[in-house]
């Protein structure tokens, strides 16, 4: 029987709370199913101030329009990466500047920012791997010291940790996303947190189209009107319902990532062979991603064919940005490629079972 990458679970909350949202007529959105999701995310994990949107690409263009990028304005951002994450600045203007990963880990070496800014860099985004923290210690100081923003990019990052602070709330401003791929799901959606209270009044009009209806629904103004750039950023009362059954489960979900994820980590260190994901001493992860990596794209590309072959779905991952066909000065940064190159996931969803878990590791056995 074939082991799909991914699968998301449906818990049974999903569909009784979109079905109440049929019934009350009320689907447009920023109702009361949007209300309870920004309640629950403050709640759990003491977001000052954060907006529900249709996607993660949707909450990067906000931070994006939040953080003024004009024309010639440089932020620099991983480039291994998702294109989302760089698409929202290049259509506010903004030039890229590729940062590199490390050596040991496909996360950003931000020990490479003193060389990367200039006096026109105006943002830093940090890119949380598979729900591991970067170095947000060193990020924060460095961009304070030299007066830029960070986004972080916590698409991955739902119930993970540095320093026991959630990811998403550290940066100025924070991203997550409940692509279907992602632990937690709305098929699509997505969350900005803003952490910078200079963020927070103009959030709520550019979410809204650029206006400030925000006002007329407190009941402040009896009318609203264009007041910013913005656009359609939040999602209908049925994303907001479904998102908000599946937060019901948020612990039982990570903790029985965490146990597929060590599982696979016992496992693969107990017979040796493969450098299993390195998780830094600050770093509290939520089982996102289980990714090795072989000894070049040669021996990579073979694994996936011969595990395609046996009906495992096991993935690789990004393609450097820095080298993308619509990159105009393309450049290779040498651990990114290796890592467009080199690495693999392995399967992991919530109904993956232990015995599942055997079997790929046998297969990848096999293969060696
Ligand atoms: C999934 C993902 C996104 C985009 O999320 P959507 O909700 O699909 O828009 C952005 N950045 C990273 C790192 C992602 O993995």
């Amino acid at each position: 029987m074939r082991i799909p990458f991914n699968s998301s679970h449906v818990f049974g909350e999903e569909g009784i709370f979109v079905q109440k949202v049929i019934e009350t007529g009320e689907i447009a959105g920023n109702g009361k199913y949007t209300r309870l999701c920004h309640e629950f995310f403050q709640k759990q994990f003491k977001f000052k101030h954060c907006l529900l949107t249709n996607s993660c690409t949707a909450s990067l263009e906000m931070a994006a329009i939040l953080l003024d990028i004009q024309p010639g304005d440089e932020v620099i951002v991983p480039s291994y990466g998702y294109v989302s994450t760089v698409n929202a600045f290049v259509l506010r203007g903004a030039t890229l500047v590729f940062m590199d990963s490390l050596d040991n880990s496909p996360h950003q070496d931000v020990s490479l920012l003193p060389d990367l800014i200039t006096p026109r860099t105006k943002a830093i985004v940090v890119m949380h791997y598979g729900g591991v923290a970067v170095d947000m210690d060193f990020v924060m100081n460095f961009a304070n010291n030299n007066d830029v923003f960070v986004v972080e990019d916590a698409a991955h990052g739902i119930d993970a940790y540095y320093k026991k602070r959630p990811l998403g709330s550290i940066g100025h401003l924070g991203v997550l996303s409940f692509h279907s791929s992602k632990n937690i799901t709305s098929g699509h959606g997505g969350l900005l947190i803003v952490n910078e209270e200079e963020f927070i009044e103009r959030s709520k009009v550019v979410w809204q189209k650029g206006t400030d209806k925000s006002k007329y629904d407190a009941g402040v103004q009896n009318y609203y009107q264009w007041v910013d750039i913005g656009s359609s950023f939040f999602p209908s009362e049925l994303t907001a319902a479904y998102l908000y059954g599946q937060l019901q489960h948020l612990n039982e979900v990570t903790k029985k990532r965490l146990m597929l994820w060590n599982y696979y980590a016992d496992k693969l260190i107990a017979s040796g062979g493969f450098a299993t994901p390195i998780i830094p001493e600050y770093s509290e992860h939520n089982g996102h991603i289980f990714y090795l990596s072989a000894a070049s794209k040669n021996d990579r590309d073979k694994l996936l064919s011969v595990f395609k072959s046996v009906e495992i779905d096991v993935c690789s991952h990004y393609l450097s940005l820095s080298e993308s066909e619509y990159v105009v000065n393309k450049s290779e940064l040498s651990q990114a490629h290796k890592w467009q190159s080199c690495l693999f996931r392995l399967p992991l969803f919530y109904d993956l079972s232990y015995d599942q878990i055997d079997l790929v590791v046998d297969a990848l056995y096999d293969v060696l």
